[in-house]
């Protein structure tokens, strides 16, 4: 993405995420919610799919775990509307064109994940975002402004050609990018995930309680994991090809990615028209 035109869809999607979650809940502080804060877990698809077994084929990329409405003093809130069941039919076809790709499942069905999260996770952010279209679309929104990939493709650790890390490069990074503390998960000495904690005003929070799981204070592993598929390129366009750069020591080069795709990751306005559609959704429930 070019910087200027980078910062305004930036712009626009901060703008948009703000009309997203307004309404009459917007004021609200997080215990009148049920939550205090929100938990956006980037997942490294290889490592998950070390820890368990999967049946698609992962990529060197992070892709969305889950937005998590969590309690900074309690148990987090989960299942709060199991009468509210995921249907995709709610959700835009640019919104399911992203989550096929930034929100895959790695195991069993996208429908079967997607559903997970929402009836686990989304139903508790009800209070914010209204709908199944609010809160997928807050998901996206959050994963687009703040970028993993390509914060840590532009700090020197493209996600296309590393194949480790240390905690704090890692922390590091996000530090001099959003000014705030992630949480970092591993198994078995490889990097799992990045999560990254935001205020019920969706401004970035340093994550509450710190901790994770990762002990090593040298190399983290990120396992190959494979070639990106060509029909998810247009998705990840800040992150240069891995022909720009080093290829990984394991595995093959990756095939140059084709030119990004009007079906692919919506350019800036269209994102903003699908911030716009999600954010008067959410607006029309109230
Ligand atoms: P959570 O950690 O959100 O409570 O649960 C995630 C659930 O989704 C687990 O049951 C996990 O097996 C399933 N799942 C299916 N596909 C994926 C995937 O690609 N990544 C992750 N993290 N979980 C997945």
């Amino acid at each position: 993405m070019q910087p200027d035109r980078g910062a305004a869809a930036h712009t626009i999607v901060a703008a948009l995420l703000l009309l997203l979650m307004g309404g009459a809940r917007a004021q609200s502080n997080g215990s009148d919610l049920g939550f205090d804060y929100l938990l956006l877990a980037r997942m490294w698809p290889a490592t998950f799919c070390e820890s368990t077994k999967c049946d698609q084929p992962t990529y060197n990329l992070f892709t969305i775990h889950g937005l998590w409405p969590n309690s900074a003093s309690g148990d987090d809130p989960v299942d709060c509307d199991k009468s509210d069941a995921f249907s995709r039919d709610l959700l835009t076809p640019e919104q399911l064109g992203r989550m096929s790709c930034e929100w895959k499942s790695f195991k069993g069905s996208n429908n079967g994940f997607w559903s997970h999260e929402w009836s686990k996770h989304g139903t508790c952010a009800k209070p914010l975002f209204q709908n199944e279209s609010g809160y997928f679309g807050a998901a996206l929104a959050l994963s687009e402004q703040y970028d993993l990939n390509e914060a840590l493709a532009s700090n020197g650790l493209n996600p296309l050609a590393a194949t480790a890390a240390t905690q704090a490069q890692v922390q590091g990074i996000l530090e001099k990018e959003w000014g705030v503390t992630p949480i970092l998960t591993c198994y078995k000495g490889a990097l799992q995930e990045v999560r990254m904690c935001f205020g019920t005003d969706l401004k970035p929070i340093d994550c509450p309680g710190g901790g994770g799981s990762c002990s090593s204070k040298g190399a983290l592993d990120l396992p190959y994991g494979g070639e990106m598929p060509p029909v998810c390129a247009s998705y990840f366009d800040g992150v240069p090809s891995a022909s720009n750069v080093a290829a990984p020591a394991t595995g093959s080069s990756p095939s140059p990615p084709p030119p990004p795709s009007r079906g692919g990751r919506p350019a800036p306005g269209a994102a903003a028209a699908l911030l716009l559609a999600a954010a008067a959704a959410a607006l029309a429930a109230l």
